[in-house]
């Protein structure tokens, strides 16, 4: 998707008006504490993606700021896997690091200008002072500081004088801010803490949410993309770069922070916490292990870079969260080996098949194009054939079911780009076939001879030519779609058998020193690529990058049609199970589900209906357990039921501001009268939005329901008149049109009127 994202839209907006006097610049900006992984390619992608559009290099970032996490290890795979993804951030990658005397110089700034001050509040009484949603916070015993105190604390905490902990440098924004990041946020922490690039000169380090503006700005970004959870962050970013002047300082217009949905896929995780857990408890072979969704992983299993982009453009960008189906990540990788990887003959399980009718020692040299018609790319092998051949255990069945392509007692199928055979006899030891022997068709390379009857064509090797292989199969990581949600510990939702080794693979002669790194497609069983690793001379290691089809659904291989999230409206395939299932599933897994399912309906009044739709996950049963204090149980329950769903649309209940309190407040106000269903529906969709406590919102909108006669009797009047043709035609006997007099009213009163006092006046004035 070259165009026409919302960000793209914004971008063109700007310039047109000329908001970053035409400029565009872009920049990733990782913290160096882990691999790359496919949602961070989604946003490489997007950011180079924009820096090469617009003619404008990207900058490579590091956000360096916490040296305990960090590791040079970390630097140099997350640039090479930058590049290997085909973006050039130029000769150097960039590190906030490098500006750390800028911003430290910038917070005495703050000082001076009485923008900031040094706390010696500890972490939990900074905590303890900020308030909550619904409480402003207090300010800190410290917050009035002179200047001149501050600053010489703020010395003191640079040149190294004070142990950890001491106190922290805070900005003096507004305790009692709605938004609670703008409650004096924390700038500086101390820590004396070794840097890998800044050695031990600073024992102080800045927090993300200083040093992150301060950067973009210095390297004068204009449109800074990140994911939604940094929605919240974009006032105190704006408030850092005005308050600190830094894009004056530098001659730039200033940044501007612009949020997109996190890719999320199914059946693995991506929080690099978990994924590291993953690593260092030898759940995986390391980062690079190819089951891992890093970029270092998929491109050990086989993945292409141009695959990863086509991925990134067919999931495009979103301003909802929502979970991506990965098959259709595995149909971009189909889709690109497809055109490179050429075919080859490779046996998984071999069955040796003897062929009596072939002379001892004669060898005929084959030939098989590299690529089907279709493809249209030039290249062939010769494929050795003689007497002993190896067949897939899997071709042969001693009794077939009806319609089997492939070879059984007496039948004849077509050795791939060779002869046709046919099986003469089977050896069996204990029960079980050790080998066939079967005779050649003569003359039946590429025809077919008149008389013989071909069930299917299988591939196969040459006994004596084949080289042997280690192949490894991959499956899918976890068992479950969402390993994250449900009881507490992901490695329990492992899938078991995510690896197969095949020990004793035979592959065509062809493959025999194939390098390391390249693609292949062994016909009829996958696409693969020789390990980069393990794989040497003499010693051939394939890793099975996909399937030829997805064998987990048996769907065809056509991907849901492009998603055009333009519109905001993001959808993704219908799942393959049922939300029943999916919910019967979480509960099996998660016995907390299980006990809430067997327990609510008796403890709370609720159908079973409905405590099975609040029990398929824990967010959705905390928030109703947590809304109950003040609201009548099942009330809370069908709320949930019915309006969550459509407020939520593609967003997931943890992405949003919602808390349980503030939905039993809401529901509360509706059961006692005071708000209307159609204004709790409104208010309702605000809280969704921002976490607003609803009787704020009914507050400040004066939304409270209107009961009182003469209020509504004047808007009664008003629509009767405005309306006059209508009260004729009731007058006339159509009294259908009641509905819509009642309606009209509501509707004047913003939705606040008493449904029962309009019904009530309405009939009173049309009789
Ligand atoms: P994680 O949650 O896996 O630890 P992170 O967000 O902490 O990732 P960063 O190194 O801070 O990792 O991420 C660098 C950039 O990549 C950020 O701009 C972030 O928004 C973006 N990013 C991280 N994860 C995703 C994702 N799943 N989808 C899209 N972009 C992502
Ligand atoms: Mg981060």
């Amino acid at each position: 998707m070259a165009t026409g994202d919302f960000i793209r839209d914004i971008i063109e907006d700007d310039l047109r008006t000329g908001k970053h006097a035409g400029r565009v610049k872009t920049r990733f900006p990782p913290e160096p504490n882990g691999y790359l992984h496919i949602g961070h390619a989604k946003s490489i992608c997007l950011n180079f993606g924009i820096g090469d559009q617009y003619g404008s290099r990207t900058n490579l970032r590091f956000d360096d700021t916490n040296p305990a996490k960090e590791d040079v290890e970390y630097v140099e795979s997350i640039q090479h896997d930058v590049r290997w993804l085909g973006f050039d951030f130029g000769e150097q990658a960039l590190y906030a690091s490098d500006y750390f005397d800028e911003m430290y110089e910038l917070a005495e700034d703050l000082v001076r200008a009485g923008k900031a001050y040094v706390d010696h509040c500890s972490e939990d009484e900074i905590r303890d002072y900020r308030g909550s949603l619904r409480e402003p916070g207090r300010p800190s015993p410290y917050r009035d500081r002179a200047v001149e105190e501050n600053l010489t604390l703020l010395r003191r905490m640079r040149d190294g004088d004070l142990p950890d902990g001491t106190c922290v440098l805070r900005a003096r924004i507004d305790m009692s801010a709605s938004n609670m990041k703008l409650r004096d946020p924390l700038l500086y922490r101390i820590r004396h803490e070794h840097h890998d690039r800044t050695g031990d000169a600073w024992p102080i380090y800045p927090l993300y949410d200083y040093a992150h503006p301060l950067s973009d700005a210095i390297e004068g970004i204009t449109h800074s993309i990140c994911t939604l959870e940094f929605e919240n962050n974009r006032p105190l970013y704006d408030w850092v770069i005005e308050h600190t002047g830094v894009s004056e300082r530098h001659g730039f217009s200033r940044p501007q922070q612009i949020e997109f949905a996190r890719l999320k896929l199914d059946y693995t995780v991506m929080s690099k916490r978990k994924l590291l857990l993953l690593v260092e408890d030898g759940h995986v072979s390391g980062w690079d292990d190819p089951r891992m969704p890093t970029i270092a992983g998929m491109r050990r299993r086989g993945y292409r870079p141009e695959a990863i982009r086509a991925f990134a453009d067919l999931i495009g960008v979103a301003k909802v969260n929502s979970t991506v189906d990965i098959g259709k990540l595995e149909f971009c990788v189909r889709d690109d080996l497809n055109q490179v990887a050429p075919r080859v003959l490779g046996v998984l399980r071999p069955l040796k098949v003897t062929l009596t009718s072939w002379p001892e020692g004669e060898v005929e040299e084959l030939t098989g194009p590299y690529f089907p018609a279709d493809i249209g790319k030039p290249g062939e092998r010769t494929i050795p054939f003689g007497r002993e051949i190896l067949i897939d255990r899997d071709d042969f069945s001693l009794d077939p079911p009806a319609g089997y392509q492939r070879l059984a007692p007496g039948r004849t199928v077509r050795l791939r780009h060779g002869y046709a055979i046919t099986c003469d006899e089977v050896v069996e030891e204990d029960g079980e076939v050790v080998a066939l022997r079967a005779s050649h068709v003569p003359d039946s390379v590429g025809k077919t001879p008149a008389g013989v009857d071909i069930s299917g064509v299988v591939h196969w090797v040459s006994a004596a030519h084949a080289v042997p292989a280690e192949v490894r199969l991959y499956d899918r990581l976890f068992s479950v779609p969402r390993p994250e949600e449900g009881a507490g510990d992901i490695t329990e939702t492992l899938n078991p058998d995510s690896l197969e080794v095949v020990g004793g693979a035979m592959v065509e002669p062809s493959l025999d020193g194939a390098k390391p790194g390249s693609h292949w497609q062994l016909e009829r069983v996958g696409y693969f690529v020789v390990d980069a690793v393990d794989s040497e001379p003499g010693r051939l290691v394939l890793n099975r990058t996909v399937t030829l089809r997805d064998s987990w659904t048996g769907t065809a291989e056509a991907p849901a049609p492009q998603v055009q999230e333009k519109s905001a409206k993001a959808k993704t395939r219908p799942p393959k199970k049922s939300r029943v299932e999916y919910r019967a599933e979480a509960r099996l897994r998660d016995p907390v589900l299980a006990d809430r399912l067997a327990a609510w309906p008796s403890a709370y009044g609720l159908s079973e209906e409905d405590a099975d739709l609040l029990t398929g996950d824990r967010p959705t049963g905390d928030l109703f357990v947590e809304a109950i204090g003040a609201a009548t149980p099942a009330a809370v329950a069908r709320w949930i039921v019915n309006e969550l769903p459509p407020a939520l649309g593609d967003r997931e209940l943890a992405d949003t501001a919602l808390t349980g309190p503030a939905l039993g407040a809401l529901v509360a106000a509706m059961e006692a009268g005071e708000i209307t269903g159609p204004v709790a529906k409104d208010v309702f969709a605000e809280m969704v939005e921002t976490g607003a406590d609803p009787r704020t919102v009914i507050a400040e909108r004066g939304l409270a329901q209107v009961s009182d006669d003469a209020a509504i009797a004047a808007i009664v009047d008003g629509v009767l008149a405005a309306n006059a043709g209508k009260v004729d035609e009731y007058s006339a006997g159509k009294t259908a049109l009641f509905g819509f007099f009642v309606g009209q009213v509501i509707k004047g009163s913003q939705g606040k009127a008493n449904p029962q006092v309009v019904q009530r006046l309405v009939r009173d004035r049309l009789s």
